[in-house]
């Protein structure tokens, strides 16, 4: 079986920061999934299928990276594809509370699940996908923090 890791988030858009854990995880397991929720909830800025072609994008030149979009439970997710690991991201010590209660849910529903926290570079610490489109929303230039296909995206989104 290949060793399968399913990172899962909104990624509205995806950052510098998503891509940086993403090629973390793509050197230690055979295949990462990106599983982009659809988090009506949230009422994101982008679709999710605009959400899932950006990533596409920004993900391309990383082998064994697949970008799935989803609806439901991410313990169903994991059953259909055959995984119990899930990556997510820590930033700042604002980021642990909700990570570890969100662990710990998952763990209640399937004991098997194994969350793995990374740690983006130093650089990438700051950024977060609400920050960047605020930013944006303000004309801000926030080309440092997306591929050049997202900034491109946000800005003709903004506009
Ligand atoms: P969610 O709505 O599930 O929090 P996000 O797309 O905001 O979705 O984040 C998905 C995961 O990626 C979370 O674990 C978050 O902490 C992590 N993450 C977001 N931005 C960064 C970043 N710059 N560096 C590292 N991890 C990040």
């Amino acid at each position: 079986m290949p060793k399968r890791i399913v990172y899962p988030g909104s990624f509205d858009p995806i950052t510098r920061g998503h891509e940086d854990l993403v090629r973390r995880a793509a050197a230690l397991f055979d295949e990462v999934i990106v599983a982009i929720a659809e988090s009506p909830a949230k009422r994101p800025f982008f679709s999710l299928e605009e959400r899932v072609d950006m990533a596409r994008q920004a993900l391309a030149d990383i082998p064994g990276v697949q970008v799935v979009g989803f609806g439901g439970l991410l313990m169903k997710f994991l059953a259909e594809h055959h995984t119990t690991v899930v990556l997510r991201g820590l930033r700042a010590v604002s980021d642990f509370e909700y990570e570890l209660q969100l662990a710990g849910m998952n763990r209640k529903l399937n004991p098997e699940v194994e969350t793995l926290f990374l740690t983006p570079s130093e650089q990438y610490m700051f950024v977060s996908a609400s920050l960047v489109r605020e930013i944006a929303r303000l004309g801000g230039d926030v080309s440092g923090f997306l591929h050049p296909l997202i900034n491109s995206r946000l800005n003709a989104k903004m506009a």
